[in-house]
């Protein structure tokens, strides 16, 4: 499988890494990262001041050119009536992003012993697997510790692992 990265906006060496190495570990895929897009115009929402997911959606799915491609923008996201999301897919579809803006917050709680840049870069590690598997066909997981768990926060997101647990794994690999 070739996975294409599509940074959007200002995106850090760090966040590329480990979206690159969390998917090569993940889906022993192909990853390219593409140079970086400005934000699409018109995906601003002026009362919300947050960004609509599905214009970085479809700017992946334009500028990627593999079966899977993934936008990472650090701006706000929003989805539909929803106050924010981490990312957003559709299923089986060819386009989705994930956003760090929400994933540096705070420590986990104690949770680990790992630094604010480890957890950070766990995050986006299993942000960009999580969607990439729901490109795949993946629906959320009741496994608190499998990757496709639904993580409204970042305490769900700390909670989980890196990896498919074994049975999304047997429908997609
Ligand atoms: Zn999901
Ligand atoms: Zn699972």
């Amino acid at each position: 499988m070739l996975v294409d990265v599509v940074p959007v906006g200002d995106v850090s060496a760090q966040v590329k890494r480990q979206a690159s190495a969390g998917l090569r570990s993940v889906y022993d895929c192909e990853v390219t990262i593409h140079d970086s897009q400005s934000v699409p115009t018109g995906a601003h929402d002026e009362k919300r001041d947050q960004y609509r997911a599905e214009e970085f959606i479809e700017l992946a799915g334009r500028i990627g050119s593999a079966d899977k491609n993934i936008a990472i923008t650090p701006k706000d996201l929003f989805y539909r009536r929803r106050n924010y999301v981490f990312g957003l897919a559709y299923l089986d579809g060819k386009g989705s992003v994930i956003s760090t803006y929400r994933l540096q917050t705070s420590s986990d709680g104690g949770f680990s012993n790992r630094s604010a840049s480890e957890i950070f870069s766990d995050r986006v590690r299993k942000e960009v697997v999580h969607e990439i598997g729901h490109t795949m066909g993946l629906e959320h997981c009741d496994n608190k510790r499998c990757v496709m768990n639904f993580s409204p926060t970042v305490r769900e997101v700390d909670v989980k692992e890196e990896n498919l647990c074994g049975s999304c794994q047997r429908s997609v690999l």
